[in-house]
């Protein structure tokens, strides 16, 4: 059990758009107050869909908090990362290798399917908090309660309206009027399979580099690996089909080395996923009266840093520690907002960083945003011990 208790009386029914991480881990977070969860999602049904994501101690430890058995099962099915390792990538010659020291920050960095998270997250609620098929097209709130008005015709009426409705939240745009973020030059596939190599040892995070191209292989856990890679290119243009993906792939990684090429062999077309990355999205405000955003509806940041999830759960335990620890709603998410918001935006443009350092490893935050950027937190510009040691070692409030 976690320490968050149900302390207010002003919340009984909350509905939450979005069944990701955002939206399930708030959901679990908030049934323990005792609070009627409602998760919408316009997903027909659950599909293993996905590929592998990397959970770091900042993120490990808000989902410890929240539900420790959440972060016991996630240790148990995925893999603890403790190497790291750069190689080139035609002839795979070792450049770098960093251990990584996970105790150092009390939980470890990890690796794990999309889908395994998911599924973890989801046994944690009955079914009759889902409803699927559901898309949100709009939301009407007054100083008692917002309504919600879905795709299908239906309608519900809840306390707090929380929008984990992702990259392109229709309660953002309803919110603010802020469109999704513009496209960042980057492109990105992913996949998972079951495999294993020598140069892909359990436990390790293998990068094969080129300039602008990043194709980076970790271990998943029982025999499977997930892969990304991300590249420069100057149009966001999207395959046609699971094929023309698959082709694509193959085509810019033609030349790299034998055990690059064969895991992109052995990957099943119809599982990798194509996206562009878009431009961190930093909002000033993420709510309004009874509407707030949590996740990516609220930061979205891309992946180049690896936190777009653990940033995700930060916010969770936040949001759901404020509205265990106010009396008063308006309180409570004036306080989250303030706090999330300056460590979120420090994030993002640590995360634009990340993006550059993929070309130069030797560039300094300083050096990089003096030359691009105004107004940049302090924080986003210090020395990489100092920021791994700030952003890894994160320190829950309350
Ligand atoms: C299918 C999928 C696969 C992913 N795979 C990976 C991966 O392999 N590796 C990785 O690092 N990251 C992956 N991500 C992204 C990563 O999970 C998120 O960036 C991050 O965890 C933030 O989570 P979130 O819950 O805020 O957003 P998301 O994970 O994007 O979840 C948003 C949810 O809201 C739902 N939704 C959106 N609009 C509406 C609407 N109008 N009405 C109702 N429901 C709506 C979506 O169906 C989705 O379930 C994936 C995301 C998705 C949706």
């Amino acid at each position: 059990m976690s320490n968050l208790k149900n302390s207010q009386t002003y919340l009984k029914k909350v509905g939450i758009i979005g069944a990701g991480p955002a939206g399930l881990a708030t959901a679990i977070a908030l049934k323990q107050q005792g609070i009627e969860v409602h998760i919408y999602d316009r997903a027909r049904a659950f599909r293993p869909i996905g590929a592998g994501l990397t959970l770091s101690p900042n993120g490990l430890r808000s989902l410890a908090a929240i539900a420790p058995d959440i972060a016991r099962q996630l240790k148990l099915q995925g893999s603890q990362i403790k190497r790291f390792k750069v190689r080139t990538s035609k002839r795979g010659w070792p450049i770098i290798t960093q251990r990584i020291f996970g105790d150092k920050y009390d939980q470890p960095f990890m690796a794990i399917r999309w889908f395994h998270l998911q599924e973890i997250l989801r046994s944690q609620l009955p079914p009759d908090n889902f409803h699927l098929d559901h898309r949100l097209i709009a939301f009407e709130q007054n100083h008692q309660s917002v309504t919600l008005c879905f795709e299908n015709n239906k309608a519900a009426t809840v306390d707090l309206l929380i929008g984990a409705d992702g990259i392109r939240s229709v309660v953002r745009k309803q919110l603010f009027g802020v469109e999704n973020p513009t496209y960042s030059g980057w492109m990105t596939w992913r996949g998972v399979l079951k495999y294993q190599h020598r140069l892909l040892p359990p436990h390790q995070a293998t990068v094969f580099a080129n300039k602008g191209k990043i194709f980076l292989v970790m271990d998943n856990g029982d025999g499977y690996i997930s892969w990304s890679l991300e590249m420069l290119s100057e149009t966001s243009h999207r395959s046609q089909n699971a094929q023309e993906v698959k082709e694509r792939v193959i085509q810019e990684l033609a030349k790299w080395h034998p055990v690059v090429q064969k895991v992109i062999d052995l990957t099943d077309a119809d599982i990798i996923v194509e996206r562009p990355v878009g431009k961190p999205l930093i909002l000033p405000k993420w709510g309004d009266n009874r509407v707030i955003l949590v996740g990516d509806a609220a930061h979205y940041m891309g992946p180049h840093l690896g936190q777009g999830t653990n940033t995700t759960f930060e916010d969770v335990w936040e949001l759901s520690a404020c509205l265990s620890n106010y009396g008063d709603l308006g309180e409570a998410l004036e306080y989250y907002e303030k706090s999330r918001i300056e460590r979120t935006t420090i994030v993002q443009y640590r995360t634009l960083f990340s993006a550059a350092q993929m070309f130069n490893p030797f560039l300094s935050p300083k050096r990089f945003f003096n030359k691009s950027f105004a107004a940049v937190p302090e924080q986003a510009q210090i020395g990489q011990k100092a920021f791994s040691d700030w952003l890894y070692g994160y320190n829950l409030p309350f």
